[in-house]
C-alpha cells in the first residue's frame, strides 16, 4: 500500500511529498523543479 511521504531537494531547496510504494522498492527520484536526482525524504514532523 502507498503512503505519502515528504521530500526535499538537497541542491535546491525544494520540498514537496509523493506517494511512496513500499512493494515497489527504493526508485530513483528526481525534483520535479530543477531536475536533481539529489532528494532525500523528511521525516514527518506533522503529527
Ligand atoms: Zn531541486
Amino acid at each position: 500500500m502507498a503512503e505519502e511521504i515528504k521530500l526535499k531537494c538537497l541542491r535546491c531547496g525544494y520540498e514537496y511529498s509523493e506517494l511512496y510504494d513500499k512493494s515497489e522498492g527504493p526508485k530513483e527520484r528526481a525534483c520535479p523543479k530543477c531536475k536533481s536526482n539529489s532528494v532525500r525524504p523528511l521525516p514527518d514532523k506533522q503529527k
